[in-house]
């Protein structure tokens, strides 16, 4: 079949990886210059099935409306006259019941485990680098009250299939000795299946795969428009350079994925959720961390890649604003020099913001939707990185007619 995949990020080029190996002539149209320079360009690099716990929750909501009164906290809201804000607040307000976090987060976890079955499979058979580490992910708090919690919280992804062992602070530093002197944690979740890597290293190398070895093409500044519907069929997109025609069209556009299908009927609730990160060569890399870690009270995460670290906070809804000034980064910065004293000069970080493609459900969505010849792969949220490789190839059973590896329950088009 000829495919268009719409969207270069981490999620479109492993759908048109999957793809091109199964034969299909896959052209994947891009509005920027290169790969993964969307929301997969600099995120906080964690690849962990041990953050699948679905963000809508009874305490999700909680701290969503506190955030409209209280500035300081990671999450923020900017009430503006968007009506699609409003409209995803209304569905996200549906996820927040107790049973429906629990379905999201079995649906999300099942997905990220296989996930990282499928990137470290392609990255040993593609011959892949991309300052990967396998070491788990530290998931810390600073109040045993706060540890006793979330111990329960990961209790549950634990009952579902991932491996944790709650830790004590002695146990921490042995296993993560970059810890050693950070103050004020009392205990944390480690995960040891969780892994952490660069992910735009990672599309670059996988796009040049796909394209060089299988045959993939990248169309690059070109912006897809429109999408083109004969009957009950999409037959193909409208460009900025001009009309392609397709047997199959996937959206795989990140958080602009919502917009393309609106006047089509394709009920497709994504929205932004801005973050911030901060990447930056360590002066000193024996101060610094040796494998991923969620500072859980504070709300940033972080990973090592190579001599580099990066630090990422915030859930921002603004809209689609990418926009970022240095006092974004302040409590970032705060933490990471607090948590790693000594290991880096934060004059010298790169600093970005990008946006979550998200669900209200925080569940992304996988398969054929509204038309024949219509693909989604998208609304990956806050674990995009870690599910996009999953997501590729049960995307790419899905169109096969093939029976998907995992039972896609809870992942597909239901509009
Ligand atoms: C601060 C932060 C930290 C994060 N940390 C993690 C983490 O540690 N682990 C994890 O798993 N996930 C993390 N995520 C989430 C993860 O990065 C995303 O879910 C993932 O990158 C989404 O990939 P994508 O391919 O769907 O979107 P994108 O990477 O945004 O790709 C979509 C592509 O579509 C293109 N596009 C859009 N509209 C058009 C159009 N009209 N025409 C042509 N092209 C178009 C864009 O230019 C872009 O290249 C984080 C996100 C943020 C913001």
């Amino acid at each position: 079949m000829k495919i268009l995949v719409l969207g270069a990020g981490v999620v479109g080029t492993a759908a048109a990886y999957y793809l091109a190996r199964d034969g299909h002539e896959v052209t994947v149209v891009e509005r920027h210059s290169a790969v993964a320079r969307g929301t997969s360009y600099s995120n906080a690099g964690l690849v962990s099935p041990g953050d699948a716990t679905a963000w809508a929750s009874p305490s999700a909501l909680k701290m969503f409306i506190k955030s409209l009164y209280t500035p300081d906290l990671g999450i923020k809201v900017k009430l503006g006259l968007d009506p699609y804000f409003y409209a995803w607040s209304f569905r996200f307000l549906f996820q927040c019941t107790s049973a429906r976090v629990r379905e999201n987060t079995k649906a999300k976890l099942r997905l990220a485990l296989y996930s990282r079955l499928c990137i470290n499979e392609i990255s040993s058979q593609a011959g892949i680098g991309y300052d990967e580490r396998s070491r788990g992910i530290m998931y810390f708090f600073r109040s045993q009250q706060s540890l006793d919690h979330g111990a329960a919280m990961y209790g549950f992804l634990a009952e579902h299939g991932l491996d944790i062992e709650v830790v004590d602070r002695n146990r921490l530093v042995e296993l993560e000795p970059g810890l050693a002197v950070a103050r004020g944690i009392a205990g944390a979740v480690y995960s040891p299946m969780d892994q952490t890597g660069d992910s735009r290293l990672f599309v670059e190398a996988l796009a040049a795969h796909a394209e060089h070895k299988l045959g993939a093409k990248f169309m690059f500044d070109t912006t897809v428009e429109d999408l083109i519907v004969e009957g009950d069929r999409v037959t193909g997109v409208k460009t900025s350079a001009g009309r392609l025609d397709a047997d199959a069209v996937v959206i795989a556009m990140g958080p602009e994925s919502g917009l393309l299908g609106r006047s089509k009927g394709v009920d497709l609730p994504v929205y932004p959720v801005k973050g911030y990160t901060a990447t930056v060569t360590m002066d000193d890399p024996s101060k610094g961390p040796t494998m991923g870690g969620v500072d859980e009270d504070r709300m940033v995460a972080y990973s090592r890649l190579g001599d580099r670290l990066r630090l990422a906070s915030t859930a921002e809804f603004t809209g689609f604003d990418r926009s970022h000034k240095p006092s974004d980064f302040t409590r970032l910065f705060e933490t990471g020099m607090e948590l790693f004293p000594g290991a880096f000069d934060p004059a010298k970080a790169e600093l970005w913001a990008g946006l979550r493609p998200m669900m209200p459900g925080s569940v992304p969505v996988i398969g054929p939707a509204r038309y024949k010849g219509l693909y989604l792969d998208t609304g990956h949220g806050h674990v995009g990185w870690t599910m996009a490789c999953g997501s590729g190839k049960l995307l790419a059973d899905l169109v096969a007619g093939r029976r998907p590896e995992i039972d896609p329950a809870g992942l597909t088009y239901k509009g």
